[in-house]
């Protein structure tokens, strides 16, 4: 059996983001950057005005001077026109500053009269400006391999002129539950049967984290079945199995990866719940064989399933994310496996997470997850912990 560190080490040997694509910006939100994203053009792009008024001298402004009015400039214009002394020109907001202008008086600071215009204050040389490339220069990188394209990266991107980013292609995550017992939600009750429910957990947190789910019907327990099934999973980036890896007699799932050419890298974790977690590798495609208790589906999918997903997107941070809080009253492991304790996580008056253990616990307690807000972690070794003790949680 391995400790958790080992085991998430293991999966996330030699692993490498998959081979980047060129996305549009416009579809790219979420993905991760696979090469420099770096601006196209300086901001501003050319020296522009930050008010509207008049672009002037600056010399020639003082109260009471009357300057010719050459014309107005529009964002987005490009008119010729050149300011000479005791001349301005009118200009919006986001205008380009004319040739031989070097400052903008604002339009509070005029009177506008016949072809002219009255200034009633000076303005300083520069003023109201925005220089080129004050805040970008071409070729500045202003992403990198590993962000991930954030709606303000996204919008600094589109803003120096980048169209389209490298990214790596979104893994293709095959999602397969067995178990002759297993019905799908919303179909009519059947004797002996149970409602399945990792297709909609392991899968929606799979795809949360940007993997690309393909489901198929639930597989009965049934060794050809299932290997044939497997098979056309195994064409994917990541293959997900939920039931049937334990040593059961219908349990076939094992068997069928090694028929399959699947290499065990190890079974069993020292965790509870998710003890039993298969994981092995056929060539590069990832394989994991979860625990059917839904609980423990989900806990093995957030702590090893989806930092290895971060790895193929190409994401720099892979998790898996826990935060701290303090327990609310005495837990502790249950046995010598680091436990996570379905919780409702509730803010003390600092906002800082207290982690409430609900009273069912046990993997098969899918009730007690309707009111968990997440897992505080027990570390296996720990001992009781009494009432605020510090942990981590795991949010799902
Ligand atoms: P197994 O891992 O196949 O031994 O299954 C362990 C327990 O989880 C059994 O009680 C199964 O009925 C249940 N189970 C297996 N697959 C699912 C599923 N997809 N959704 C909900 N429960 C499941
Ligand atoms: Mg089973």
């Amino acid at each position: 059996m391995k400790d958790f560190d080992e085991a998430l080490a293991l999966v996330l040997d030699g692993l490498e983001p998959l081979s980047s694509e060129h996305v549009s910006i416009n579809d790219a939100v979420g993905r991760v950057l696979a090469a420099d994203a770096r601006a196209v053009i300086d901001l501003p792009p050319f020296d522009r005005t930050a008010m509207d008024g008049y672009a002037v001298r600056a010399a020639d402004v003082a109260p009471g001077a009357s300057l010719r009015v050459l014309g107005d400039l529009a964002a987005g214009g490009a008119e010729g026109i050149t300011l000479e002394p005791g001349t301005a020109a009118r200009i919006s907001t986001g205008a380009a500053i004319p040739p031989g202008a070097d400052a903008v008086l604002r339009v509070e600071d005029t009177q506008a009269g016949e072809g002219v215009v009255v200034a009633t204050a000076t303005v300083a040389e520069g003023q109201h400006i925005r220089r080129r490339a004050e805040d970008v220069s071409a070729g500045d990188v202003l992403a990198s391999p590993g962000d991930v394209l954030t709606v303000p990266r996204l919008s600094a991107l589109a803003s120096a002129g980048v169209g389209v980013v490298d990214v790596p292609r979104t893994p293709r995550v095959d999602l397969i539950v067995t178990g002759t017992e297993l019905l799908s939600p919303g179909t009519p009750p059947e004797p002996g049967k149970i409602y399945e429910s990792n297709s909609i957990a392991v899968g929606t947190l799979v795809q949360q984290a940007g993997g690309l789910v393909v489901h198929y019907p639930p597989v009965p327990d049934d060794r050809r079945r299932t290997q044939d099934i497997i098979e056309l999973g195994l064409q994917g980036d990541i293959l997900i199995v939920s039931g049937g890896v334990s040593v059961g007699p219908h349990d076939h799932v094992k068997p069928a990866f090694e028929a399959c050419g699947v290499e065990e890298v190890f079974w069993r974790v020292r965790i509870k719940p998710g003890k039993p977690l298969w994981f092995g590798r056929r060539g590069s495609t990832l394989v994991f064989g979860l625990p059917g208790n839904p609980l423990s589906a989900i806990v093995c999918t957030a702590l090893f399933v989806l930092p290895a997903l971060r790895r193929l997107r190409g994401e720099a941070e892979v998790g898996p994310y826990l935060g701290r809080g303090r327990l609310g009253e005495p837990a502790g492991p249950s046995d010598n496996r680091t436990t996570f304790l379905i919780s409702k996580l509730v803010p003390d008056a600092d906002g800082v997470p207290v982690a409430y253990p609900t009273e069912r616990q046990g993997s098969h307690m899918t009730g007690a997850l309707g009111e968990s807000d997440g897992f505080a972690v027990a570390p296996h070794g720990s001992g009781p912990l009494p009432a605020g003790a510090e942990v981590d949680l795991l949010r799902v």
